[in-house]
């Protein structure tokens, strides 16, 4: 039990949170910042990936350490072809983002094994009795609450494999859906690390959350055995079960995790809705947030809120195509959506990634025939239709 002060107190070491204390010591380095993470290490378990095109401006630098792995381009799979796409990928690492944080920030500044119980706009108090006040509190714990949600789940196991012989991958395979569909759209993703290392992961859009964490494990063996590679040692393994979007409402969401704070990152429903995928939205929203003149808790809490909305309002366009995904296609149906949008423009693959589809991108994405039956399509973007599930339910 004990007492710390900052001009600013970010509850949360994950990704948002750990970007954001980034953003703060390099652009804002006057201020005092707190940092208070439930686990011992900051960042979880993680690899985030992302495509260099994903990146806002004045992003590259701050990401930079984070970085583990890069490569010019990469390959999807699916049943109808392959395809490889010059646009570069990157992969960055849970431990990474701990070391960057241990090096920019005092080591007073990081509080770790310490779980937050409450918080307000100005203060927070953790579990074992400590106060902290701030100036500013910035809330970036993670998703908290899925009830006003519609859509479905992302799902994977991934492992980082050491194999006796080098794999021959090249590049990352984003997607191999050439493997047998279960649990809706299934694909395999692989990242080859190093010559003789690299993550395969099982992934999913499934219905529901459910994750059968040895069963995925089979599979990633399976997968490997059939390219030929002889595992010798599983180096790192994760999992994940993410929302996927195609419906809510942004009140109720903020309302339930809202405590007064500075909301931030996945909390802040700062993700893209098809992908779940984070990292752009947290590095674009931990910079707009370190250029603000005003860092102060009203101030803050305006700009984060308005933020969030707009992200909110202009995720739309994502959240139809979910519920396309989920309710117009059959699951063992999905791949072909993804299949289509595969054989698009690449720059219009790049935009779509990084939630900046034109209006070009929007009505080419959805023209010609859809891959799902027309009545359905009809029926899901009319909301005449079927209607995708709520999360929470
Ligand atoms: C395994 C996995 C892989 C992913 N891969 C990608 C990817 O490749 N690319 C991508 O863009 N997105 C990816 N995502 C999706 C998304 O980007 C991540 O979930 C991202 O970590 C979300 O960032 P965040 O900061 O909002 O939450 P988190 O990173 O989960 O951070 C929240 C932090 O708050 C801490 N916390 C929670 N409650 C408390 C409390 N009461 N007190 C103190 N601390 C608390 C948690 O321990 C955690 O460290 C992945 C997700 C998972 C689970």
């Amino acid at each position: 039990m004990g007492v710390a002060q900052a001009d600013i107190a970010i509850l949360g070491g994950g990704l948002a949170g750990g970007l954001v204390a980034l953003a703060l010591s390099r652009l804002r380095p006057d201020l005092s910042l707190v940092l208070v993470e439930r686990d011992h290490t900051l960042g979880g378990n993680h690899v985030w990936s992302f495509f260099a095109s994903d990146l806002p401006q004045g992003g590259e630098a701050l990401i930079a350490p984070l970085i583990d792995a890069a490569w010019p381009a990469y390959d999807v799979r699916f049943p109808g072809y392959r395809r490889t796409l010059e646009t570069p990928y990157h992969a960055t690492t849970s431990h990474r983002l701990d070391q960057a944080l241990r090096l920019a920030l005092p080591p007073a500044a990081i509080i770790t094994g310490a779980e937050v119980a409450t918080c307000t706009g100005t203060t927070a108090t953790l579990t074992d009795g400590t106060q902290i006040t701030a100036g500013a509190v910035i809330d970036a714990r993670g998703v908290a609450d899925f009830n006003s949600i519609t859509g479905g789940w992302q799902k994977f196991v991934g492992q980082r494999l050491k194999l006796a012989a080098p794999h021959g991958l090249p590049r990352p395979t984003v997607m191999d859906a050439t493997v047998a569909q279960h649990d809706g759209y299934r694909f395999v993703y692989c990242l080859p690390f190093a010559r003789d290392e690299i993550f395969v992961e099982d992934t999913y859009y499934a219905d529901g959350p459910d994750l059968d964490r040895d069963l995925l494990v089979q599979r990633i063996a399976d997968y490997a055995k059939a390219q030929g590679w002889q595992v010798v040692g599983v180096l790192a393994e994760e999992q994940g079960v993410l929302p996927v979007v195609a419906g809510g409402d942004f009140t109720r969401l903020r309302s339930s995790v809202d405590g007064g704070a500075v909301l931030a990152g996945a909390r802040a429903g700062l993700f893209h809705p098809l992908t779940s995928y984070s990292l752009p939205d947290a590095l674009r929203f931990a910079l707009a947030l370190a250029a603000e003149p005003d860092l102060g808790a009203q101030s803050l809490a305006k700009f984060s809120e308005h933020y969030a909305r707009t992200h909110w309002n202009n995720g739309w366009y994502y959240r139809k195509l979910t519920a396309l995904l989920f309710a117009a296609a059959q699951p063992d149906q999905r791949y072909r959506v993804m299949q289509r949008f595969y054989s698009l423009n690449p720059r219009l693959i790049e935009r779509f990634y990084a939630g900046q589809s034109t209006l070009i991108d929007r009505f080419r994405i959805l023209a010609g025939i859809p891959p799902v039956p027309v009545s359905a399509a009809l029926g899901v973007l009319t909301g005449l239709g079927a209607r995708p599930k709520a999360l929470g339910a």
